[in-house]
């Protein structure tokens, strides 16, 4: 396969000889440096580029180019290389054209000229690209592959398993050529499906997500039985707790049920996250929090389900969904929150994962290309999801219940979705009815003022109204509010610890506590979930002194 390509446009030659050489020198050998001198001649270069089926990577324009700009050279390369990472080189003066830039094209960075040295400044920017690049979903790779049915709610599972863990894949349909040979060449029809075909060539049928997990390398078991700390959840919270415990020299391990990210893990771009003044994508964010717990000696285990909690002998033990068992002085539940689900629409449950998703699903938005999307609820992770949804549908719906977004959506999300034309807002507005043979064909939408109802014909619908935890498997075990939220430190019924006060993160159960969205009276933030991780390691300290 030829090497991926960095394009760089810029219409003077000495600069653009610069940027060329300073990239040449780091990433020539895996990558092919192209240079151009003008947005006309870079768009020529890319559609040469498209039909040679190369693939680009990451785009670096100059934004004061003679005729053509870079954000206008950005937002036509887009048609063509639309998953390639944009970057605007810019002057001082143009900042502000480079943050309007960041609505318009999409931009991943700015970079102020000059970027000397570029060790510090051009060099780190690119690293973050080209990881993001390489880690996409839909980047084409020879790695692993799925071969299933467009409509089939599991085959969407594992595709959404294998990306939410950054694995790279590919999937393919039973009836495209590729799929049909694959199975051919496997020896297989198409009854039982979805197959993963590995790349070393292992064939799985119709497997669990713990079998998926382990060929493609995920840690699925624990390697000691004994822990100082066990962390159950992988969100930001967890994520938190977990690299400051294993920083801090704690033996750690964290459980993850999907994928470590949660929900932020699903977010296209997080924009209020402190140190991100351009925003960052949910699942950049969270994999080098990853990343950054394996290196302080965190063990990450993924597709393991913790289902219940108990105190035996001094430690605390943790059951997986399996029976089997694993045991911690002191344990962090970092559960999170998950999707609400339109149960009460007739028709709506059976297409689950067949048409109809939950929560951000980023895997599917290439599928949508030039189609139209409906994304139900009106807070910001559906604002979010609509202006992700719009880079690759034909039209994008927002089905809001309210009167306006301005009571449930941050005002900076309600003026890019504005400026987007192909986003529609129908506010007042419900889904009452679902059809569809196979998948979903057909929604019925009513008009809350008036109440009149009109049949669409739809294919996707993205819901997005409101979270809740899930800690059913902790009734009993921990003091919870009534609608499932785990209750901590001052929140506690008086007495709940009849010999001591409870720390502030601890929950009724000394020595557990509890961080993040599924904590009572969280504030459902990135941010917050994170510090309420780190804050919790040191107050596991604190438990794990005066035991
Ligand atoms: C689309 C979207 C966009 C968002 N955008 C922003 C934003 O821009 N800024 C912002 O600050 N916040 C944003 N949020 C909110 C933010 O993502 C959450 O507040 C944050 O992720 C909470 O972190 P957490 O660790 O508490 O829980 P979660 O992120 O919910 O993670 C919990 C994890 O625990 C796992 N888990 C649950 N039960 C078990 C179990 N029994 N065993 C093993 N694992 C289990 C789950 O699989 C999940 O991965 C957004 C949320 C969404 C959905």
């Amino acid at each position: 396969m030829p090497r991926p390509v960095i394009l760089t446009v810029d219409d003077d030659p000495g600069v653009s000889r610069a940027v060329a050489r300073d990239l040449r020198r780091e990433y020539g050998e895996h990558h092919r440096i192209v240079r151009a001198d003008s947005g006309e001649a870079a768009l020529e270069a890319l559609r040469d580029l498209a039909l040679r089926g190369e693939q680009v990577a990451v785009m670096l324009a100059d934004q004061r180019m003679p005729r053509m700009t870079g954000v206008e050279f950005l937002e036509q390369a887009m048609d063509i290389f639309p998953r390639a990472r944009r970057v605007l080189l810019t002057a001082y003066a143009d900042t502000e054209a480079a943050i309007t830039a960041i609505n318009v094209v999409d931009l991943d960075h700015y970079l102020l000229k000059p970027w000397d040295p570029p060790e510090e400044k051009l060099y780190p920017v690119v690293d973050a690209l080209l990881e993001a690049w390489l880690r996409a979903p839909d980047r084409p790779t020879t790695d692993t592959r799925i071969v299933g049915h467009r409509w089939s709610a599991r085959s969407y599972e594992l595709r959404d398993l294998l990306a939410r863990n950054q694995v790279p894949f590919r999937f393919h349909l039973a009836d495209d050529p590729e799929g049909a040979r694959l199975l051919a060449a496997a020896g297989l029809g198409s009854d039982r499906l979805p197959v993963v075909v590995t790349g070393e060539g292992r064939t799985l049928v119709e497997p669990a997500d713990a079998e998926v997990a382990e060929v493609v390398g995920l840690s699925t078991h624990a390697t000691a039985d004994l822990y100082d700390l066990a962390v159950v959840g992988g969100g930001p919270g967890g994520l938190g707790a977990a690299v400051y415990g294993g920083s801090e020299g704690l033996r750690t391990v964290l459980v993850e049920s999907v994928a470590t990210g949660g929900q932020a893990g699903t977010s296209s771009r997080i924009e209020n996250y402190l140190g991100f003044p351009d925003g960052v994508s949910g699942s950049q964010l969270t994999d080098r929090a990853r990343r950054q717990a394996v290196k302080f000696g965190v063990e990450v285990l993924t597709t393991r389900t913790v289902t219940g909690l108990t105190v035996r002998g001094g430690v605390r033990v943790l059951t997986f969904d399996d029976g089997s068992e694993i045991a911690a002085h002191a344990v962090v539940l970092a559960l999170g929150v998950s999707y609400r689900t339109l149960d009460d629409v007739p028709g709506l449950t059976e297409f689950a994962g067949e048409g109809v998703f939950y929560g951000a699903a980023t895997t599917e938005a290439p599928s949508c290309s030039d189609e139209v999307v409906y994304v139900v609820g009106g807070a910001n992770s559906a604002g979010q999801a609509a202006m992700n949804f719009s880079r690759y549908a034909r039209r994008v719906v927002m089905l809001v219940r309210g009167e306006s977004l301005t009571a449930s959506m941050s005002h900076y999300l309600i003026e890019q979705i504005a400026a987007v034309e192909t986003i529609e807002v129908r506010t007042r507005t419900e889904v009452v009815g679902a059809d569809g043979e196979g998948h979903l064909q057909k929604l019925t939408l009513r008009d809350r003022s008036s109440g009149a109802e009109e049949v669409v014909d739809a294919q996707w619908l993205f819901v997005f109204i409101g979270a809740q935890p899930r800690t059913d498997w902790l009734a009993g075990i921990v003091a919870r509010d009534d609608r499932g939220f785990v209750l901590t430190g001052p929140d506690l019924p008086a007495g709940s610890n009849p010999d001591r006060e409870p720390l502030h993160l601890e929950t009724s159960l000394p020595g557990v506590f509890a961080v993040g969205d599924v904590r009572g009276g969280s504030v459902k933030r990135v941010a917050s979930a994170v510090g309420e991780g780190a804050m919790a390691v040191s107050l596991v300290h604190r438990w794990l002194e005066n035991r």
